[in-house]
């Protein structure tokens, strides 16, 4: 990071939030209320830079505002709240959103054979490239803080995973240990969703994180800030090995 971006930033994190984009915190993203006050001057922080310095694109007639930017970048720093020195998602260089689903692209669908006209999907993460959301979705999971199911925890998560080469459900854990504790814990909750899928058992971790590995770590990032009392009573393991890689304790947020 070169030293105009320092002072940029510095600039940027000496500025007040503005009074409305606190307003969309405060209205939109539910988790932000449940936030010890230190880790809610830390979203704010992290929240400024962040929308200065992505490229935000309105998609499909959707205008781009302030409610969009702040309500997709509160929900996303969310998952960098725990780590120091600040992250930024500075590797996220266009977010681009939709109103609601949107066709994808067929060719943009590696390995599957699919209907002509594209699939109706929700978003995306690029692996090197821009994240894709809808406003819809957005909105419906940051106001609901608790349902186990948040499109943009479930996109950036893809995000981190890739952050080390691969999008391949291994997060970039620091030291060899935590990696293959990550693995170890990792592969045997997802070959029980697995199981329990093609047994038909009720999960508390959303099925479709039995799709791939990948999957199954934006799947378990979405149970882990929604429902962790629930994670961390029947995951137990798995709880450990996410609090430790977001350095977050989200069971003892206020309810
Ligand atoms: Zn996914």
């Amino acid at each position: 990071m070169g030293w105009l971006k320092n002072r940029r930033r510095r600039k940027l994190l000496a500025a007040p939030l503005p009074a409305a984009w606190r307003g969309y915190l405060e209205a939109n993203v539910r988790h932000y209320g449940r936030l010890p006050t230190a880790q809610q001057a830390k979203l704010r922080d992290l929240v400024k830079v962040f929308v200065a310095e992505t490229n935000w694109e309105g998609c499909g007639g959707l205008e781009m505002t302030d409610e969009v930017r702040v309500t997709v970048a509160g929900m996303a720093l969310l998952l960098a709240v725990g780590v120091e020195p600040s992250y930024y998602f500075g590797g996220v260089k266009s977010v681009l959103v939709y109103p609601d689903t949107y066709l994808q692209p067929p060719q943009w669908q590696d390995n599957l054979v699919v209907d002509e006209d594209g699939i109706p999907v929700h978003g995306e993460a690029w692996h090197g490239g821009p994240i894709v959301l809808t406003w819809k979705e957005t909105l419906r999971g940051a106001r609901d803080e608790a349902d186990g199911r948040n499109l943009v925890l479930h996109e950036f998560a893809h995000h981190l995973d890739g952050l080390d080469g691969a999008v391949d459900g291994i997060p970039p854990l620091a030291g060899r240990a935590a990696h293959d504790n990550w693995q170890r814990v990792a592969r045997a909750e997802f070959e029980q969703l697995v199981f329990s899928q093609q047994h038909n058992q009720v999960t508390l971790l959303d099925q479709y994180g039995a799709t791939n590995e990948a999957e199954f770590f934006a799947v378990a990032t979405e149970c882990f800030f929604e429902e962790p009392r629930e994670m961390q009573h029947h995951h137990a393991e798995l709880y450990r090995a996410l609090s430790g890689f977001y350095r977050q304790d989200p069971a003892v947020w206020a309810r």
